[in-house]
């Protein structure tokens, strides 16, 4: 019997496509980031460019409210470009309806699209529409980084600080519908030149950590009463009995940014909180040791950690 995709894992057949491309380049980052980093004519900037998709029972159940699946849509592929420090500019929008969709629902869903699109000022240019069993939108952005200022998942260095933005677990109560991408905060740290790598956290705290520590080819050490267990994560722990920690480290969608920083004054963090009102919080250090990932209980062991979190086999 032939082996199913779920041997190799969502990750594990990126990869092989991955070895399968040629090199570029113009391409100065293909697979592996939250974008892709190409050249421009213009030499002070680079172009980025990514697609994420939103799949009716994956990404939102069915009777969800078409404007927030619009929204997060588009939010989805926002919040990769905010993972680099860009800012979005233009959009293609393919979309896979089914014939019995009615003509109020799919505006409903164009609504939340174009709402977002306009508070972002990304323009729609382009698009597909196809007959399918289950609604679904797939969103290609592009935009643009100052040359040399992108930041990549690849950069972490040994002794870095970890630290992430808002708070984190139970997205699933409704987060994941509504959070806001952070494409100024995104844009002001890379301008800032303070982190050496970012990551924006779709799969989980642990899961995109994970990405981060895998292309900087170093580790992570967590302390556990560090992490920013969001208000959704302590009631969602009420109600499923799993601990809000465990939300927090594995629970997908907040799309908060993860970054590294070798910094060591906090000036900056104070400004970063004042200006957008958003928290950032230490929660580590990125250590030697490769690919490993190890958390500090509030008694101060150390343990480590082999649990993933999101994929999608
Ligand atoms: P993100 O969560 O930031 O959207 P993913 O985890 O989905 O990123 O993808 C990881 C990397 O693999 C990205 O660089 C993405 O562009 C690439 N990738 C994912 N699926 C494919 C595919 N089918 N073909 C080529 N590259 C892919
Ligand atoms: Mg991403």
């Amino acid at each position: 019997m032939k082996k199913s995709i779920k041997v190799l894992g969502e990750f594990g057949f990126i990869e092989d496509i991955r070895k399968r491309i040629k090199k570029s380049r113009d391409v100065l980052i293909g697979i592996g980031d939250d974008c892709a980093v190409l050249k421009t004519r213009n030499s002070s900037e680079v172009e980025l460019l990514t697609v994420d998709s939103v799949v009716e029972g994956i990404h939102f159940v069915k009777g969800t409210d078409e404007v927030l699946v619009g929204r997060k849509a588009l939010a989805r592929s926002l919040s990769d470009i905010a993972a680099m420090g860009g800012v979005p500019k233009y959009a293609i929008l393919a979309m896979g309806i089914s014939s019995q969709t009615k003509i109020s629902t799919a505006h409903r869903f164009l609504d939340g699209f174009l709402k977002m699109a306009d508070d972002y000022k990304v323009h729609l240019v382009g698009g597909d529409v196809s007959r399918s069993p289950h609604f679904f939108a797939s969103v290609t952005v592009v935009g643009y980084a100052k040359r040399g200022r992108a930041l990549l998942r690849r950069g972490a260095r040994a002794g870095d600080y970890i630290y992430v933005s808002g708070s984190l677990g139970g997205s699933i109560l409704g987060k994941h519908l509504k959070f806001i991408p952070r494409i100024k905060e995104g844009k002001w740290l890379a301008e800032s030149g303070i982190p050496t790598a970012m990551i924006d956290v779709s799969d989980g705290l642990l899961g995109d950590l994970r990405h981060v520590i895998e292309e900087s080819r170093v580790g992570a050490q967590l302390v556990e009463k560090a992490i920013p267990v969001s208000k959704s994560a302590r009631f969602l722990s009420l109600r499923d009995g799993r601990s809000p920690l465990i939300h927090a480290l594995k629970d997908g969608e907040d799309y908060e940014l993860l970054f590294t920083t070798g910094r060591k004054d906090l000036a900056w963090r104070r400004k970063f909180q004042e200006r957008f009102g958003v928290s950032v919080s230490c929660i580590g250090r990125i250590i030697h040791e490769p690919f490993k990932i190890y958390i500090e209980d509030e008694n101060g062991m150390v343990r480590e950690i082999k649990e993933k979190s999101f994929t999608h086999f």
